[in-house]
């Protein structure tokens, strides 16, 4: 299946690009800084790119004026990027590619069902849709999931064994006409040509359908990191919908300290009075991924997919 816009991916020599990839739904809190700071110090520690993508396909949730505060507080913690930021409203002619080539190849149908139809269907099984040819008018795209990853490895986690339902045909296209999240970000990492991709473990079981996706592509799929997530007081994981508190940049020396205590490395009490830069700096030369290792007993490593998906 020929991608025209891997052919021009922007990393022929492979060199390391990693990226933090936020939703312009609010401002980021210390969840999201875990992520940010994660997949940046592996970037600088291999010597290669960092990129920061706004991952903006979904404008019912955007918040106006969400990327602004984005950009600001990853510089107000240290965290700059290389390169102009990508954002995912110029990917469109990229992401209808990869679906037209999906459809000609006969890896995806059209399907008229509502969300509750689809999830009364019987586990595993497709939806009548996919014996019928429907006009795309009005319908979803779906990917024929004939591919099945079952298993893959983690660099924080190891062996990771996903459950059956990761293996269901999944949503590339949604009916009014928005582009999936797993689509998408397949799509925009194949055109930054990015090699490896540090991110929160709430994303963990979706990575099933990505690397389905990458094999149906016959393109190497990116190696992958999935950091702790931050738990808040109810127990339940910090995140937009759940109204975490924003980061305060006033405090970004003391913020990337709580966030490094949650990779795994304690910040000793001498560099309580260090700035941001001599922070990193410690950190780039202190952080690896086996000091979130004992953390990784923390999640279990059959994989069931979340509400979202
Ligand atoms: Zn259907």
């Amino acid at each position: 299946m020929k991608l025209p816009f891997a052919e021009n991916s922007t990393n022929q020599n492979e060199r390391y690009v990693g990226r933090f990839a936020p939703s312009p739904s609010g401002p980021l809190h210390l969840g999201s800084l875990v992520a940010a700071l994660g997949s940046y110090l592996r970037a600088r520690q291999m010597s290669g790119k960092w990129l920061l993508r706004i991952e903006n396909i979904d404008p019912p949730r955007e918040q106006k004026g969400a990327d602004t505060l984005i950009k600001r507080t990853l510089e107000q913690h240290g965290l700059c990027w290389d390169d102009k930021v990508i954002y995912q409203h110029d990917s469109h002619q990229y992401y209808e590619q990869a679906l037209s080539a999906l459809f000609n190849h006969g890896h995806s149908y059209y399907c008229q069902c509502t969300r509750k139809q689809r999830l009364a269907n019987p586990k595993g099984q497709p939806c009548p849709c996919s014996e019928l040819t429907l006009a795309s008018q009005g319908s979803a795209t779906v990917l024929r999931n004939t591919v099945g990853i079952r298993e893959m490895t983690d660099i924080a986690l190891g062996a990771i064994v996903f459950n059956s339902e990761m293996n269901d045909d999944f949503i590339l296209r949604r009916k009014d006409g928005l582009y999936a999240y797993q689509l998408a970000v397949v799509v925009d990492d194949i055109h930054s040509g990015i090699t490896e991709v540090v991110r929160g473990a709430d994303i963990l079981p979706a990575t099933a359908f990505q690397l389905a996706l990458y094999r149906l592509f016959k393109l190497p799929a990116p190696v992958y990191m999935h950091l702790p997530l931050v738990l808040g007081e109810n127990g339940q994981k910090l995140s937009k919908q759940n109204h975490a508190p924003a980061l305060i940049n006033e405090r970004a020396a003391s913020n990337l300290c709580s966030a490094l205590g949650i990779l795994g490395l304690n910040v000793p009490l001498g560099m309580t009075n260090a700035t941001v830069e001599e922070i990193l700096c410690w950190a780039q030369s202190n952080w690896n991924e086996a000091l979130i290792g004992n953390k990784a007993n923390a999640f279990d490593n059959r994989i069931d997919a979340p509400d979202s998906i």
